[in-house]
């Protein structure tokens, strides 16, 4: 029996069910399945136990049982991260969140919302459209992913370009340290916008649930721009449009979005949602323009003009509301349709500067051919923000190994071209061995010790991000030599 799993005695569940009551915990073994794994789907392992608190006060009380036992947790949005983060390598206890789904109270005075760390991202521009709002982070995984889980990888998404990501719209949160206590970091909803001392929230935000779990957050509201102009723009070739990205940021025209997607995605998304893709184009540019409607024509004038001395094909632009959300449908739900493709991929996510976008689209390129691997792409272009997408089949142990070769390759070539090996999806598991490469030895410790103030013991989502961490297959059972 695994050290883990002598923890995890009747007694200790027992403690766990009394905190937030047996019809919200899972330690069934085929319930536990579901929660296996996150969207990085290469590794596996299963947790003890999920317990799934409704309110702050259960979390501290679950946090303190773990302390008290010496017990590893992990916080859980919705297990849409890319990148392993939620990896139970040594089982554990899994603290999710999605049961504190509220919308505590919006102050559209002060442009705030205080929202349940559960709450899915979508909801909170739902909740607000009506009165001209939204809330700019936008990932793909919108409809699915928690605040929480996005304060967790500081999340960005297609209008990242024009608004930022996730630390720039949030203004303070409550947290339950390893230890069970309580705090709140950064503006009080209540308070005002500058605090003084250190920016403790700044530094939880992309520390990938290492720090502790957050319970409640006070997110910025913004605006909604008062028109919008989604272009889409057909290209021959992937260079083409790489190109055309960097000569509209060179023109100074900022677009709320600036997303690519080459031929395969895009014969993908097309066989999934009929939007009227051409299935010849060798990539297509989504590119929207919003704010004050003034301008907005001349600077589309602008776009179309770049377009053509780049040599596309055609540029549409979306007539109706309808045409636009479908536009964005199509681009949101890429990863999708990549199930018409293949049973598995690998969703990589690094950055290059904006002016080497066709270099590493062409290293992509040679990289499919080199490890015979089909790899679509579809990603924020706008910031440099590559999703290369290396199809595979886990059934064939050759093409595992080859996808992964592959995505290391590309990584390489990302940080050797000056960008960075993770955009927005994190570090996780995955790219452990990466963080060596683009860091110092004395960056890491720097970034070591950080996490100890947070978590001296090392016992809150374990085993991420740090060369040198364990892996699953230093906690699986060793097998008895045979006779
Ligand atoms: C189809 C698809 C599209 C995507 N598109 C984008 C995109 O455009 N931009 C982008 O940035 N990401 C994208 N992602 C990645 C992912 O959706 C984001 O990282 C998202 O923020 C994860 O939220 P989650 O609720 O699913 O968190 P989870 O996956 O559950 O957890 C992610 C990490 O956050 C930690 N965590 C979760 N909740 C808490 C909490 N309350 N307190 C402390 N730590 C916590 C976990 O321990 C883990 O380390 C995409 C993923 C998919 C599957």
């Amino acid at each position: 029996m695994s050290v883990t799993s002598e923890k995890l005695s009747p007694a200790i569940l027992a403690e766990f069910r009394a905190i937030v009551g047996s019809g919200n915990i899972v330690t069934n073994a085929d319930e536990l399945l579901v929660y296996e794994c996150d969207a990085y789907t290469l590794e596996k392992n299963l947790p003890d136990v999920v317990v799934l608190p409704k309110t702050t006060e259960q979390v501290a009380a679950i946090v303190k049982v773990c302390a008290a036992h010496n017990i590893a947790f992990i916080p859980r949005g919705a297990g849409t991260n890319l990148s392993g983060a939620l990896l139970p390598i040594e089982g554990g206890v899994f603290i999710a969140l999605t049961r504190m789904t509220k919308i505590l109270s919006v102050d559209y005075r002060n442009r705030r919302a205080l929202v349940e760390a559960g709450c899915v991202n979508a909801w909170v521009t739902n909740a607000v459209k009506s009165r001209g709002f939204f809330y700019a982070p936008d990932p793909s995984s919108q409809s699915a992913c928690t605040i929480g889980g996005n304060v967790a990888t500081n999340s960005g998404g297609p209008h990242t370009l024009k608004y930022g990501v996730t630390t720039n719209h949030v203004l303070g949160f409550e947290m339950v340290l390893p230890n069970g206590e309580i705090v709140w970091l950064g503006t009080q909803p209540e308070g005002g916008e500058d605090v003084g001392g250190y920016d403790l929230r700044g530094a939880v935000i992309g520390s990938e649930g290492m720090f502790g779990i957050v319970t409640q957050v006070l997110v910025r509201l913004t605006r909604a721009p008062q028109a919008y102009k989604t272009l889409l723009a057909i290209f021959e070739s992937v260079d083409e449009a790489s190109q055309t990205v960097s000569d509209i940021i060179a023109a100074g025209i900022v677009p709320g979005a600036m997303e690519m997607m080459d031929q395969l995605i895009t014969q993908a998304v097309e066989a999934a949602y009929h939007f009227g893709f051409p299935l010849d184009a060798g990539a297509v540019l989504i590119v929207e323009l919003d704010g004050l409607s003034a301008g907005l024509e001349r600077q589309a004038a602008r776009i179309l003009e770049i377009c053509r001395n780049n040599h596309s094909r055609e540029v549409r632009v979306a007539k109706t509301e309808e045409e636009r959300a479908l536009l964005w449908k199509c681009r949101k739900r890429a990863f999708g349709a990549i199930g018409r493709l293949s049973p598995n991929f690998l969703t990589q996510d690094g950055v290059v500067p904006r002016s080497k976008l066709p270099e590493i689209m062409r290293f992509i390129r040679a990289t499919s051919e080199r490890f015979q691997l089909r790899i679509p792409n579809v990603f924020h272009a706008g910031d440099g923000n590559i999703h290369p997408l290396i199809l595979y089949d886990e059934r064939e142990p050759d093409q595992v190994r080859r996808a992964v070769a592959a995505g290391e390759a590309i990584l390489g070539k990302c940080v050797e071209l000056g960008g960075s090996v993770t955009g927005e999806h994190g570090v996780g598991v995955e790219k452990i061995d990466f963080m060596a490469k683009q860091f110092s030895k004395e960056d890491l410790d720097a970034m070591r010790t950080l996490r100890s103030v947070f978590d001296p013991e090392m016992r809150c989502n374990p085993h991420k991000m740090f060369p040198g961490s364990k892996r699953c297959a230093d906690f699986a059972p060793k097998k008895q030599a045979s006779a």
